[in-house]
């Protein structure tokens, strides 16, 4: 036999692809859930890198400051003593042109250091004020790594736990595709793709539960008795909403 004979009826079929709707459902809603984690994740990540190299840029900035304070001190205090040097060589000139020659070299000199304390003055700030950036960034990153890393934690645990779920569902799916006969579970799911998932609907009110489609009495009836029906405005299985009590009423009387 080319497919497996159910032993259910009609209605007890569609009881079951009803289940089954609710599965691919809930299966559709977890994969919703799981598609936003990656973005997230890369999101988390990304926060913690950026916080990272804005960290490393300063921290490297900073030390080149200090370098570049250390050079300009060292040269400030290498012009003093010459500018000394200067000083104590124009009190033991001899001719005019010495003696301007010698002005000329303290002239330079004062410039000299004019220039290395005015330097000096500006990297002293730039040093001040990266110090401060440095610390603020250092405690903004532990804070942000902490407290990103638990959340990464959290979603990777979270997914995991979705996977297995889903799992689950797709086993019990499976188990009940099995009661069903192929010609109905593959109409179901040829009917799903068109219909936003909803492929079995209840008639509400003597119209179909999807489109909203008033159905003839003889329709209905037939939907009652446990007939397969589509609906002829949009395609759905209906079912009789009873389906659903029959079965506690049949569960209590078991
Ligand atoms: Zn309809």
């Amino acid at each position: 036999m080319p497919e497996k004979k159910p032993q259910l009826s009609i209605k007890e079929q569609l009881k079951i692809l009803l289940k089954i709707q609710e599965y691919d459902s809930q299966l559709l809603e977890l994969q919703m859930r799981k598609s936003f984690f990656p973005d997230l994740l890369k999101q988390l990540k990304e926060e913690i890198k950026n916080l990272e190299a804005e960290f490393k840029e300063k921290s490297e900035r900073l030390t080149e400051v200090k370098k570049e304070l250390d050079l300009m001190e060292l040269t400030l205090k290498q012009e003093e003593q010459a500018l000394k040097d200067s000083q104590d060589k124009l009190l033991k000139v001899s001719t005019n042109k010495e003696y301007d020659a010698v002005q000329m070299e303290i002239e330079s000199h004062k410039e000299k250091i004019a220039e290395a304390e005015e330097k000096i003055i500006v990297l002293l700030d730039e040093q001040k004020s990266l110090e401060k950036e440095v610390a603020e960034l250092e405690e903004k990153l532990k804070k942000t790594k902490e407290l990103n890393e638990s959340r990464i934690a959290e979603i990777k645990k979270n997914s995991q736990e979705i996977n297995q779920i889903i799992e689950r569902i797709k086993a019990e799916k499976a188990r009940l595709e099995e009661k069903v006969s192929m010609r109905l579970l593959n109409k179901y799911r040829q009917i799903r793709q068109g219909q936003q998932g909803v492929a079995v609907v209840p008639v509400v009110d003597r119209a179909c539960g999807g489109c909203h489609q008033a159905l003839p009495p003889q329709r209905i009836q037939e939907i009652r008795a446990g007939k397969l029906v589509i609906c002829e405005s949009c395609g759905r299985i209906l079912v009789d909403p009873d389906i659903l009590k029959d079965e506690e009423d049949e569960d209590k009387g078991q």
